[in-house]
């Protein structure tokens, strides 16, 4: 082809875990890559979106969305977290935790500009960053994942701009302590960083942690953009309604390129997350938590018995597998391996880390899965123990 592409297109690819996807079809295996959570959505939610069909939510909303949603966000963020947010000023209603940090990123960063991303890192933060101009700089995390804070003060530079923190991590299962939030308000104080979150699995936290949203410590409010949404907690990936908390200046510029980007997100979608948040009780966020960490157990299990031991998750619904000793020299070669033999796709560890190699001992399984399939994958596991 003769015509030009645009230097941002280098590097930039489809994702592994599409590909995985595409792999796993192929052969009619069991789906643990993408984490794309085929679990019941909440009745209460599907009763709404019919309803707000009927009623005729069909205009544009305001860019940075719709009263009811905005005041529901702030009013869940108040019970859960006793987090005073304006819904007027500081919320913006986006297409996903995705198009929020894109909005973010765009109204942030100046091409050059430095994000530090503890790695492994979930692969779509660093593709936007680089997509936008914007530079990752990923700094290893080991085993099992706290957050190495000497680690990220030798990758500071004067360009360094923002800290990413996410949490519950993709793909890691890491959720930040109080502690470590501290220390992060602390290390951005000082070098006069942004911090972004992405806390799009803050109701998966297991074992009695608890999720505290960095921007509730004080001292980091006034310079973080905290990112979510409603994908994983409803199941509904693909309605595509998230949503960024930021200080009212901050939350106004990015609103202007969620404005230019999309124009709003589809309202009736978010009349029906509005109705939902405000009225489904906490026991419904209780028992999602409890029935996915059930899942956790059953396959850390699996993974145990097949000899591929699981650095047990604290939150998310992923699990990294130390996969080494399956045949293969890179984690992709292991990962087909283990989608050949036994019918259970993974997302090879390579996808989680700048260094190609970095990843090569590593596997990561999503266990938001229906119980037969997870069942199905968990007995496949099993069987290749030895
Ligand atoms: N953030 C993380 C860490 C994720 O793992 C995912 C999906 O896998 C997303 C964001 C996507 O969120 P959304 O559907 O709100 O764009």
């Amino acid at each position: 082809m003769t015509l030009r592409l645009a230097q941002r297109t280098e590097g930039v690819t489809q994702s592994e875990i599409r590909k995985m996807t595409l792999e796993c079809n192929k052969v009619g295996g069991v789906n643990l890559s993408q984490g794309v959570c085929d679990l019941e959505v909440p009745p209460v939610l599907r009763e709404a979106l019919k309803q707000a069909v009927d009623e005729g939510f069909n205009t544009y909303t305001r860019f940075d969305g719709l009263d009811s949603l905005r005041h529901a966000i702030a009013g869940d963020l108040k019970a859960r977290h006793g987090w005073q947010v304006d819904p007027e000023r500081e919320v913006v209603v986006t297409v996903g935790s995705t198009g929020a940090f894109m909005a973010a990123c765009l109204a942030l960063l100046d091409p050059g500009d430095e994000v530090l991303l503890p790695e492994p890192y979930y692969g779509y933060h660093r593709n936007c960053l680089r997509a936008l101009g914007g530079v990752a700089v990923p700094v290893r995390h080991q085993a099992p994942f706290d957050i190495d804070f000497d680690a990220l003060r030798a990758a500071l530079t004067p360009r360094t701009r923002a800290i990413m923190a996410c949490t519950p991590a993709n793909p890691t299962g890491k959720v930040w302590t109080r502690a470590e939030l501290e220390a992060l308000r602390d290390l951005a104080v000082e070098h006069d960083l942004f911090v972004f979150t992405d806390e799009i699995y803050e109701h998966f936290v297991y074992d009695g942690r608890e999720h505290v949203p960095p921007a509730t410590i004080e001292g980091l409010g006034e310079r973080t953009i905290t990112l979510s949404g409603f994908s994983k907690t409803y199941a509904i990936t693909g309605w595509r309604i998230g949503y960024l908390v930021a200080p009212a200046q901050v939350a106004e510029k990015i609103s202007y390129f969620v404005d230019i980007a999309y124009v709003c997100a589809p309202s009736v979608l978010q009349e029906a997350v509005a109705r939902a948040l405000a009225e489904l009780p906490p026991s419904y966020y209780q028992q999602i938590c409890a029935d996915h960490l059930a899942k956790r157990d059953q396959v850390c299990d699996a993974l145990r018995a097949a000899d591929l031991p699981p650095h047990v998750p604290q939150g998310s619904y992923y699990v990294l597998a130390d996969v080494s000793r399956l045949p293969g020299a890179t984690s992709k070669e292991r990962v087909m391996h283990l989608l050949r033999t036994s019918g259970v796709a993974s997302v090879p560890g390579s996808a989680f880390f700048e260094d190609p190699r970095a990843g090569d001992h590593l596997a990561r399984f999503c266990y938001a899965k229906k119980d037969a399939d997870l069942q199905r994958a968990c007995e496949a596991l099993r069987e290749m123990a030895g």
